[in-house]
């Protein structure tokens, strides 16, 4: 969720210019994880209901991600059925739980999308001002209060990322110390 602004506008139109998932994975990720990552999120989509919708994945330092030590942080764009996710840096390292946790929550976000916009879009016209940060900020809260309650009632239900299993290194020959 955010604040409605035009800078957030401006960065979700930038977002749409990136390609979706890219098939080469960014550099601090394995090729083998990435891949794994991308199915991992496009079959819980279709699992919690978002089917028909296109997520744009992107891979972003932990700063860029959200507030505070925000995991992830998925933005429905407006009028469709796409949004972008951006994931912290660190993200693989998480416990399975942790990941298969906060990809549930940020997978619930776009189905509150539409009541969200009314206060989001339509309210600021008739408020304005501080009554509208007010509402908005207290709204926004309940709202992620709601969304994790909802993640944590069924992510148990879904199975945790399968990553793929480290290559066994070849143990050297050699004599005995
Ligand atoms: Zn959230």
């Amino acid at each position: 969720m955010t604040n409605p602004s035009v800078n957030d506008i401006e960065d979700e139109r930038e977002a749409i210019r990136t390609p979706d998932a890219p098939p080469k994975a960014p550099s601090h990720w394995k090729q083998e994880d990435w891949d794994e990552l991308k199915r991992y999120i496009r079959w819980l989509c279709d699992q919690l209901g978002l089917r028909d919708w296109e997520i744009i994945l992107l891979h972003e330092t932990t700063a860029e991600v959200g507030e505070g030590d925000a995991i992830a942080y998925i933005h429905p764009t407006d009028g469709q059925r796409r949004a972008t996710l951006r994931l912290c840096s660190d993200f693989r390292e998480m416990s399975p739980e942790k990941q298969r946790h906060s990809l549930i929550h940020e997978l619930i976000h776009p189905h509150h999308r539409d009541a969200t916009d009314i206060i989001r879009l339509t309210l600021p016209r008739s408020f304005g001002g501080v009554a509208y940060e007010v509402l908005w900020e207290n709204f926004r809260q309940q709202v992620e209060l709601m969304v994790d309650n909802i993640a944590t009632a069924i992510a148990e239900q879904y199975p945790v990322p399968d990553w793929p299993k480290p290559k066994k290194r070849k143990e050297k020959k050699g004599k005995k110390p």
